[in-house]
């Protein structure tokens, strides 16, 4: 019999996650890991909670604070006098939310009696061959060496930035997202190569906390991802706040001197140099299987290396199942989560099922831009019938008591059928509205369904009613 019914390679949000949900289901579970922190901890929780979603929630609304506070409450008839800043302080809370999260996930896995071998796993053929496979999985860690046997494998390995070659990291001067959570006092000027989440995300942080900020984005495209209207709308309240993002700008060298980092990049315009104190890389992240022995034992990759599965997760190997940042698919935690659960319950001998099609995204910046489903360029290139209905935060109660009236909702529902195809939000707390339309979406539901439910007044969900109402024309408040 194998050591494990179950291991898991990886233990951040795809598989932390994956681990718990086995060992619910009575399945012997262990999960290998060995992030370290750079106070030579060993840390669960992956990307997700050491250098992703947390530390940088944490430090959005905190540089959100000192926003408000230096601008945004005279309106409301407060007067503070002096904004002072104290980074040190403001980081310190940031990497306690973090300590805090990820010792909590060592408490879950006590509880549910999952055990974590520390270290680098890397699979490997077990004795028995193909037929009944029992993989292997070697360990290297603080205590040394050694092998344990699996049933089954779970490769939930993550992701890492993607490098390039103009810009390399140096963890000082130019840094990746892990770097630009800690900068130890906030650079004058700060470049950002890539104007996507990551780029926006911290871009604000430190534009709020002093930082001029300049993103540099290959693409003639803002915010190529998300609905056109939404991106347009975003652009004009982002560039307004002070950031100075330049489309079409594409780097070809960058020189670290005395005076900070000399980046070189050509737009339309020709080509130009700026300097900055610091430079932040974020054009995107790539799956990360190195050392895992995925690549040795024959676990199927696409092009662009990340492991190829079918709909259940199960890769080409039998009873090797991946989940998370290095599977296809968008690099998002509760994408990684929901495949891990979907993975044990299938390994349990469940139906596990994950519902890729109403996925949310969700990018943290003031105004939030949150959206689930189709733009209305995807169901024009895809040639679907659609109406649209949208309803500005301008004409909600509640959005004006905030002093928050940037922004929308637009639905996009099936001409023929009605059912809702793409819901997209850029306003205030895009974050939480998003999941009604998340719930209506998976549910099937049609535009007239939101448009008949009852909403609580005042609230900002009642946007998302009236834009349900705006599909057939019949807006109350506008
Ligand atoms: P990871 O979190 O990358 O975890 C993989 C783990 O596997 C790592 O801990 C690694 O050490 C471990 N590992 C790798 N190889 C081995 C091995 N051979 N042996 C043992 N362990 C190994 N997503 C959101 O949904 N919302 C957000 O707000 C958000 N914000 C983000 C902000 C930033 C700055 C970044 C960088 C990312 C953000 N993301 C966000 C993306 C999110 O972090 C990832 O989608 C998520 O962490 C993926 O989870 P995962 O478990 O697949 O991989
Ligand atoms: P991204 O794909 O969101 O954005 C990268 C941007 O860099 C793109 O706009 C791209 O066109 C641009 N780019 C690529 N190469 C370039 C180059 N050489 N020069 C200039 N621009 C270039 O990637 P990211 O911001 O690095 O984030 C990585 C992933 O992490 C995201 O895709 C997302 O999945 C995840 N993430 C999610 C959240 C969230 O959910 N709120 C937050 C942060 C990160």
């Amino acid at each position: 019999m194998a050591d494990f019914d179950v291991v898991v390679i990886g233990g951040g949000p795809g598989g932390y996650v994956a681990a718990i949900r086995a060992a619910q289901l009575g399945l012997r579970t262990a999960c290998v890991e060995g992030w370290t922190t750079p106070s030579g901890q060993l840390a669960l929780g992956g990307t997700c909670l050491n250098v992703g979603c947390i530390p940088s929630k944490a430090l959005l609304e905190s540089s959100e604070h000192f926003e408000q506070a230096q601008h945004g409450l005279g309106d409301h008839g407060i007067s503070v006098g002096s904004v002072k800043l104290d980074l040190q302080k403001l980081l310190a809370r940031k990497d306690g939310i973090v300590s805090t999260l990820t010792g909590g996930i060592q408490g879950l896995f006590k509880k549910n009696k999952v055990e974590w071998l520390k270290g680098f796993g890397r699979l490997e053929k077990g004795a028995s061959g193909d037929a009944a496979p029992v993989w292997q999985v070697s360990i290297d860690g603080p205590d040394g060496h050694k092998t344990v046997s699996a049933t089954h494998v779970i490769l939930a390995t993550g992701s890492r930035p993607r490098p390039i070659d103009a810009a390399p990291i140096d963890g000082k001067n130019i840094v990746d997202n892990a770097g630009a959570l800690a900068f130890d006092k906030v650079p004058k000027t700060l470049g950002v190569i890539g104007a996507g989440v990551i780029g926006l995300e911290l871009g604000s942080v430190w534009r709020r906390l002093g930082s001029q900020v300049t993103l540099l984005e290959a693409m003639p495209e803002f915010l190529a991802l998300a609905d056109a209207q939404v991106a347009a709308e975003a652009h004009k309240q982002f560039t307004a706040q002070g950031l100075d993002i330049r489309l079409g700008a594409t780097v070809t060298a960058t020189k670290v001197g005395k005076s900070g980092v000399e980046v070189t990049f050509k737009d339309s315009d020709g080509e130009h140099t700026a300097t900055f104190d610091k430079l932040i890389v974020a054009v995107g992240r790539v799956p990360y299987t190195d050392g895992s022995g995925v690549r040795e034992i024959g676990v199927a990759c696409n092009e662009r290396g990340f492991i190829v599965t079918d709909a259940r997760g199960h890769t080409n190997l039998p009873n090797v199942w991946a989940v998370g940042d290095c599977t296809p698919g968008p690099m998002l935690a509760h994408k990684a989560s929901e495949e891990g659960v979907m993975v044990a319950e299938c390994i349990a001998g469940q139906h596990g099922h994950c519902d890729h099609a109403v996925i949310p995204w969700v990018i943290y910046t003031h105004p939030e831009i949150a959206w689930v489903g189709q733009t209305e360029a995807q169901l024009k290139a895809a040639g679907i019938e659609y109406r649209a209905g949208s309803f500005p935060f301008a004409a909600n109660g509640r959005a004006r008591s905030m002093n928050a009236t940037g922004g929308f909702v637009k639905m996009l529902a099936c001409a023929k059928t009605d059912r809702l195809l793409g819901v997209h939000i850029v306003g205030p707390q895009a974050s939480e509205l998003i999941s009604e339309a998340v719930v209506a979406m998976a549910f099937g539901a049609a535009s007239e369904d939101l448009a008949r439910i009852v909403h609580a007044h005042p609230s900002l969900s009642e946007s998302m009613h009236e834009a349900a109402l705006a599909v057939d024309k019949r807006t109350l408040h506008l």
